[in-house]
């Protein structure tokens, strides 16, 4: 990355971490096919269990809850696919969630959410009531930040004989995560966001789990649920960053700060901090400023050296609508403003106040003007 840009976009995807390259570049002139039982093959073997291993201690699991995949998006079709007919999903899941419910053709039910992104417990319960479903509630919301209530949803999922998914790919490594303790089915993880490569993830299962149907067979790797030879650097470079995700308490209390001194400052500007009162991401703050649109705004931080994104997606450089904002019922003049701003391992405290000086710069021009 240029040194002169400060990158604030974490929750698209994290600064590539130096001991993933390091981790790479130890094996990228190593061939052979971990399927293989000569002595190459075995030697790929090796380093994909090691990898393994390493994902699976930083979710408290065990390492046959792994199926290592190409990512979150493709973890979460997998897990959907196990719907025993009838899907509830939170209204606030990722996109990657609804466009791969769209295509199983059942049906589903969508779950709403308050005016903070908490799904409504009582709505979930009157879902469950009308038989088994799968349900779909990611933990942290991308977005916002949000982190939903996992472990009290599975007991209410669990009573009524149903599975649960949760789509943990912004909380890992964000949050401490213990697989087995949160009672869930299902869960998706991603490299990419806790500074691995993009390409690689993991589907998490439940160990009783052994009745999953494949999206794709091919020659049966990953426990027949993912065929297809392993991403073998992804993989290395994933377990590599799961393992060093032991300091999340220690740098969860550094990132809070830089958030605080930025919401801080933000907010004696003016600015309407999302979620506020509730349990957040310690890296992310989503905010708008009423007289500001994300569309300028976001062109205008880009040359003045500032990576961040709207609150929504961006596609062919237009800001589209946030369902995330639409479903905490915000209004349509403030959703069009919001701004998010991910931290991550390599920020720091002067580009805080390098991005809040540039705000200060804003209304101390429109003031004079
Ligand atoms: N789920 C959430 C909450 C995400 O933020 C993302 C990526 O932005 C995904 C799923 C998709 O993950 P991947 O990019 O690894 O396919």
């Amino acid at each position: 990355m240029e040194s002169s840009r400060i990158y604030f976009d974490y929750n698209a995807t994290s600064l590539i971490r130096p001991e993933s390259i390091n981790s790479v570049n130890k094996i990228l002139s190593s061939y052979g096919n971990p399927s293989s039982i000569h002595k190459e093959g075995r030697l790929m073997r090796s380093l994909i269990e090691e990898s393994r291993e390493k994902v699976s201690k930083s979710l408290s699991t065990s390492s046959k809850n792994i199926i290592f995949t190409s990512g979150g998006t493709e973890a979460i079709d997998i897990a959907l696919n196990q719907s025993p007919g009838r899907l509830i999903i939170n209204s606030t899941e990722h996109i990657a969630v609804f466009e791969s419910a769209k295509r199983l053709n059942i049906d589903i039910d969508i779950l709403d959410v308050d005016s903070n992104g908490l799904i409504r417990m009582d709505l979930l319960e009157n879902l469950l009531k009308k038989g088994p479903a799968l349900v779909s509630i990611m933990l942290a919301n991308n977005e916002t930040g949000v982190i939903q209530p996992i472990k009290e949803i599975s007991k209410i999922v669990k009573s009524y004989d149903s599975l649960l998914f949760c789509d943990a790919v912004q909380a890992f490594g964000k949050v401490k995560l213990s697989f087995d303790d949160l009672g869930i089915d299902l869960m998706a993880v991603s490299a990419h966001k806790i500074g691995g490569f993009s390409g690689s993830g993991a589907l998490v299962i439940k160990k009783d789990m052994n009745y999953l149907i494949p999206r794709v067979s091919g020659g049966g790797q990953e426990l027949g649920l993912r065929g297809g030879t392993e991403n073998l650097l992804g993989i290395i470079s994933f377990g590599e960053c799961a393992s060093i995700l032991n300091e999340i308490d220690n740098e969860s209390i550094r990132l809070k700060k830089l958030v605080n001194l930025l919401e801080d400052n933000l907010s004696s500007l003016g600015a309407f901090i999302y979620s506020y009162n509730v349990e957040r991401l310690s890296n992310t703050s989503l905010f708008s400023f009423s007289e500001l649109r994300a569309e300028t705004l976001l062109m205008k931080l880009d040359l003045a050296g500032f990576s961040v994104s709207s609150g929504s997606a961006c596609n062919s450089g237009k800001v589209k609508e946030s369902h995330v904002l639409k479903a905490m019922n915000v209004d349509e003049n403030m959703q069009e403003g919001a701004i998010r701003v991910s931290l991550g391992w390599g920020s720091n405290k002067k580009e805080v106040k390098n991005f809040i000086s540039f705000f200060e710069n804003i209304f101390n021009k429109t003031a004079k003007e």
